[in-house]
């Protein structure tokens, strides 16, 4: 099935694009345009790699695909050096909610770690009201132009630093004026969720939601530390998991699997996968198990009955949206129209929102995908 040059697929004779979508794993410095980067490192006299948009977009991309780690978090340096100021990260916020509107997701949250924004004098405080404001102004020119959607920040503590506990008090600080959410990111290898026990322990004492990255550059340990130390109600990305399933045997369409105690639990207790086909090819989260899309353990687990949600983790550095990941997956696994929709109600069901705007979304999309 041909994609075209705009990432979109033709599914059933729809495009992927017009369907109500739902995107939960979105990073803030991972989706910016190139055309703002360079307007905004303009007015900071900051150097940038390229001048031209459509070069700083090959740029990102090369830096990605290049299989070096550390060549790709280079990139991250460039888009948070823009992103220090209250109108750089207002315009970004703004344009990002505007974007994931275009691609037609309905509901979306974006992560970001706001201590990564103080370079330059902003108070975190300062810094997610600047965020904020970027999200309203979004969701209003969203509505103007005809298309609906509503974006929650998921409030990010890095986790090789220490200041996971002030973020979680930030975070709940921010609930009922727009963050939606708690997450750690950064290196996973070697800062296993436990190291922030005490910021998840404010957070459950709190009844604040968290997702944690947990399963992509690391394994089953920090899947258990994420579920046990961090009370992760979803797992960012968490593709490891399937590590814990022994395929005993597979023939035509039958596949045998042994589940360990892990992976059961996140099956059976329906803890949703945040997984991000792209970008778990580009950092080798999947390389166990190949380097194409086909290799992805994204339909194994689908099949299985996990709850798997499809995301685009950094839209700028793997130059990609989310209706191209559902492209890139429909053309890899031949799915149809209903899987593509099960994907969406399932994202839906594990939104950070109240029960009766997450039952509000679900006919929003049943709805859609029914026209
Ligand atoms: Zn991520």
């Amino acid at each position: 099935m041909p994609i075209d040059q705009h990432g979109d697929a033709d599914l059933e004779g729809l495009s992927i694009r017009g369907l109500p979508k739902v995107s939960l794993h979105d990073h803030l410095d991972g989706g910016v345009r190139p055309s703002t980067i360079i307007e905004l490192a303009d007015a900071i006299d900051l150097d940038v790699p390229e001048t031209d948009p459509d070069d700083l977009a090959d740029w990102f991309a090369d830096k990605s695909d290049s299989g070096s780690l550390v060549e790709y978090l280079t990139t991250f340096d460039l888009t948070t050096a823009v992103m220090q100021t209250r109108e750089g990260l207002t315009r970004v916020a703004r344009e990002f909610v505007e974007d994931l509107a275009a691609d037609g997701v309905v509901y979306g949250e974006v992560r970001w770690a706001p201590e990564q924004h103080l370079a330059r004098g902003l108070s975190l405080d300062e810094a997610v009201a600047a965020v904020q404001d970027g999200i309203e102004e979004g969701e209003d020119a969203a509505e103007r132009s005809g298309r609906d959607i509503r974006v929650g920040q998921l409030i990010t503590a890095m986790r090789h630093t220490d200041r996971s506990l002030e973020i979680a008090e930030l975070a709940v600080d921010w609930r009922s004026r727009g963050a939606v959410g708690f997450d750690i990111a950064g290196p996973e290898e070697g800062f296993l969720p436990s190291r922030h026990r005490d910021a998840f322990d404010y957070l459950a004492a709190h009844f604040f939601p968290t997702t944690v990255h947990a399963g992509e550059a690391a394994g089953l340990e920090s899947i258990r530390s994420a579920l046990i130390d961090g009370r992760a109600l979803r797992l960012g990305h968490g593709v490891r998991i399937a590590e814990d399933l022994e395929v005993v045997s597979s023939e035509a369409d039958e596949v045998y699997v042994k589940f360990g105690d892990l992976a059961r639990w996140v099956r059976d207790r329906e803890i949703p996968l945040e997984l991000s086909p792209s970008s778990n090819l580009q950092t080798g989260a999947i390389q166990k198990w190949g380097t194409t899309m086909e290799d992805h353990p994204f339909d194994l687990l689908y099949q299985l009955g996990f709850s798997v949600t499809v995301n685009v983790d950094n839209r700028t550095m793997s130059r990609t949206s989310l209706t191209r990941e559902l492209s890139l997956l429909v053309d890899a696994f031949e799915y149809t129209l209903d899987d593509v929709e099960a994907f969406q109600l399932n994202a839906a069901a594990a939104a950070f929102l109240a029960v009766e705007e997450r039952e509000e979304l679900i006919e929003i999309i049943a709805e859609g995908f029914a026209s």
